[in-house]
């Protein structure tokens, strides 16, 4: 058998497969990375070199890659019961799966449906919350309202309640009319401004949008916390009590988005935990199976569940359906995962990763080339500047991060900037010692990057 190397693997790739949220031409220069395997934090290439997953493989694996666990659940699974129909018959991974979720989750959400990435999750939520305002008798009730900056996917209907002009401006003909509402984002705060009060002064705009439109809203739509893809900008969980709060007052829905937030990333096992509040539906996906298998799930309401039960000849079931809908092999990666969550202490654990992490970043503070160094739980992001001061950002087109890119691969690291930030987003099995190389190896790359 002959030995394959990364040359000869990319050289085929690129002759036959389009990467996701890539400009192609870019390899022409930029080395494909082939990995053969993957072993905890670690990827291997097919000429022996290693990468730490600092960035969790686009902020899916939470236990590491090839866990045993997980892989030892799956290898059981496979033979019993690869997938069925989820129309009319069950499984019971589906069914352990939704039990454990209702007793995890904040007290309320009792209804899971289930789809098989997270846009088609946005997509359900956002589908469900104007059909139950038809379906109660208010069918004015058919925009969303969504904060700047933020991000819930590709698809049409879930890229229309995002805002990041990079993947939305162009399709901007085909999607729907929302409401755009300014972010609580910290980084915006004035000089001296706490994280809470900058949070609860930015809530007066979503206040003045649900009393001018909350006649013609279904829901407000918002990534808990941290508005991941929008460069990990963060905010006080005081914003999201306040939301909630007006929501209610309003009789809108309230749409959590924790995709990329959910199962501990943000220091609890939900983001919405840190606010004490319960959102009418709930999108999960990514870590839910620890980034194994594609799986996502809506999770809402007896209220929202009844305005669709009805006689057949209503017409007012949620006829929603995808072919992969709830997969036995995806809900048994997702049973591995809450059996690793409850056995191990993880946030517990991850207390003190984050404290480490915290640590291994303070020196980046003090660069002339970092507007911030921010962290909620397990993320963390360096906000790169051209101007300290007055944070003025490097022009994009310069692609900084690419260069910290390149650089941190020449390292053994595997860091994907979002344009100007460069953020740790890693699985929760790193040791003190590879959290410590990834300090080392994003301060050469911020230095090589702001130069
Ligand atoms: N919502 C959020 C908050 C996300 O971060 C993402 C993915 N980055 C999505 C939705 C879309 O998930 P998927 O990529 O599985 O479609």
């Amino acid at each position: 058998m002959t030995r394959l190397d990364n040359q000869q693997i990319a050289e085929r790739d690129l002759r036959v497969v389009w990467h996701p949220c890539t400009q192609m031409k870019d390899h022409e220069t930029l080395p494909l990375v082939p990995i053969a395997r993957g072993e905890g934090p670690w990827l291997y290439d097919f000429d022996g070199r290693r990468y730490l997953d600092a960035i969790s493989s686009w902020w899916v694996n939470l236990f590491g890659h090839c866990n045993p666990t997980i892989n030892a659940a799956l290898r059981q699974q496979l033979g019993r019961l690869e997938h069925v129909i989820l129309a009319g018959f069950t499984h019971e991974p589906v069914l352990e799966l939704s039990e454990r979720l209702v007793k995890l989750l904040p007290e309320g959400l009792t209804r899971c449906f289930y789809a098989d990435n997270g846009s088609a999750g946005v997509e359900v939520a956002v589908k469900m919350s104007y059909h139950y305002w038809l379906n109660r008798g208010q069918p004015a009730k058919r925009r969303f309202v969504t904060l700047s900056n933020s991000y819930h996917g590709e698809t049409l209907g879930a890229l229309s309640v995002g805002d990041v002009a990079l993947y939305k401006q162009v399709y901007q003909p085909l999607l729907l009319d929302v409401i755009t509402v300014p972010s609580p984002d910290c980084y915006a705060r004035e000089a001296g401004e706490d994280w809470e009060s900058h949070s609860r002064r930015m809530f007066a705009h979503m206040e003045a949008t649900l009393e001018r439109h909350a006649h013609e809203v279904a829901a407000v739509i918002v990534e808990p916390l941290v508005q991941c893809a929008g460069g990990m900008r963060m905010y006080h969980p005081v914003w999201l009590s306040m939301l909630r709060e007006a929501c209610d007052r309003h009789g809108v829905h309230l749409i959590a988005d924790e995709i990329a937030v959910g199962f501990g990333r943000t220091g609890t096992l939900f983001a919405c935990e840190q606010a004490s509040i319960r959102p009418d539906f709930i999108c999960l996906s990514k870590g839910l199976t620890s980034g194994y298998l594609p799986l996502s799930v809506v999770v809402t309401t007896e209220d929202v569940f009844d305005a669709f039960y009805d006689d057949y000849t209503k017409l007012s079931a949620f006829l929603h359906s995808h072919s992969f809908t709830g997969n036995p092999l995806a809900c048994t990666a997702a049973l591995a995962t809450l059996d690793l969550f409850a056995s191990g202490q993880v946030l517990e654990r991850n207390r003190t990763l984050a404290a480490r992490m915290a640590r291994a970043a303070a020196p980046l503070a003090d660069h002339p080339g970092v507007g911030e160094v921010r962290q909620t739980g397990m993320i963390l992001a360096i906000e790169m500047v051209r101007d300290r001061l007055g944070r003025q950002p490097f022009d994009w087109r310069e692609r900084r991060g690419l260069r910290a890119y390149r650089h941190a691969l020449s390292r053994e690291v595997l860091l994907r900037p979002l344009g100007n930030v460069l953020y740790w987003m890693p699985p929760y099995v790193l040791t003190d010692e590879e959290v410590d190389l990834l300090g080392v190896v994003t301060a050469e790359s911020l230095e090589l990057a702001c130069a």
